[in-house]
């Protein structure tokens, strides 16, 4: 039988679970753009004045993240940042470039191996450690360098439910403590004044929902997985058991988040972290005296 919109009676494309309520494509985008509003407000995640760093992969999140935050009046601009991967890197550039220029955004792409001499497999291979936790380091680093640097308020990433509910849970089956308190909500609570505030405004977004929009406005984006990232089993078996028990208890997924969101101060106190500081080579927050970004790269001496 086919769903009708519970707004207008036309064919539904889509059954929003934690809402119990099946929607047309055009009461779908309206949800969309509402929700987005009211999870920005809610969370205090950006305002009109911030100049906004939209960290973009190409990828359908932030692709979308972008297009969304645009059309409710933000005008972010786009952030690539070239690993040096692979050749798959300039494919992503031309898409990106190509969705830009189509709407007049602007988009700005740091070449880490141009800036260093070295790709980050380069340097996990010398390192002997695995490329996505190099790639994790050397983005995570670069976001917060680049958004201070040049000045800008805040750095929004593409992360969706689907993500942030995964990483969760396999922190939380492993019982890893001092993980779970280290974990940040849709906006990052540590501040520090090099420390660039940092927004996930798609936190309460399902992957589902996420493509639909990507797919109802039209947006080309990257859809190869990275050649490096070896999905762990586990995330891929935990993103099928979530969508299971979603059909079966609508809500479920958003309901773990909350509910997570509101005892994650329980295990802040297992971190027992020293306080931050500033790296003596860059002058980028650490706990320690380099900073691991600086280790990583050997640049160990003060300059
Ligand atoms: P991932 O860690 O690949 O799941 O990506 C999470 C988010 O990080 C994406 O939605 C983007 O906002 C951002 N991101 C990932 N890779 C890059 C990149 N190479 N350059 C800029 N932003 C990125
Ligand atoms: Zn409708
Ligand atoms: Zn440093």
């Amino acid at each position: 039988m086919k769903k009708t919109c519970q707004k207008c009676g036309k064919e539904a494309v889509i059954f929003i679970s934690h809402q119990g309520r099946w929607l047309c494509e055009k009461h779908f985008k309206t949800y969309f753009f509402q929700k987005l509003e009211k999870t920005i407000k809610h969370y205090k995640l950006l305002s009109k004045k911030d100049k906004i760093f939209l960290a973009v992969s190409g990828g359908k999140d932030s692709m979308s993240l972008w297009e969304a935050l645009f059309h409710i009046g933000y005008n972010p601009i786009g952030y690539y940042i070239k690993l040096g991967l692979g050749p798959h890197e300039e494919d992503i550039i031309e898409t990106i470039s190509q969705f830009a220029e189509e709407r007049g955004l602007t988009f700005r792409i740091f070449d880490f191996p141009k800036t260093y001499g070295k790709t980050v497999p380069e340097i996990a291979y010398k390192k002997n450690r695995r490329v996505c936790s190099v790639c994790g380091l050397v983005k995570r680093y670069h976001f917060n360098y680049l958004a201070t640097k040049e000045g800008f308020d805040v750095v929004v990433t593409g992360h969706n439910l689907d993500d942030e509910i995964t990483s969760i849970a396999i922190d939380n089956i492993r019982w890893e403590i001092k993980e779970l308190g280290r974990k940040d909500g849709p906006l990052m609570e540590e501040w520090h004044d090099k420390f660039a505030k940092r927004a996930k405004p798609f936190a309460l977004f399902t992957d589902e929902e996420i493509k639909l929009f990507a797919d109802t406005m039209g947006i080309e984006y990257y859809e190869r997985t990275c050649p490096f990232h070896g999905e762990h089993s586990t995330r891929l078996d935990l993103k099928r058991v979530f969508g299971e028990m979603d059909r079966l208890h609508p809500g479920f997924k958003v309901q773990y988040y909350k509910n997570f969101l509101k005892v994650k101060h329980v295990f802040e106190p297992y971190l027992e972290e020293l306080p931050l500081k500033e790296c003596k080579v860059c002058e980028m927050p650490t706990r320690i005296g380099i900073c691991a970004f600086c280790r990583l790269i050997d640049k160990t001496k003060e300059v």
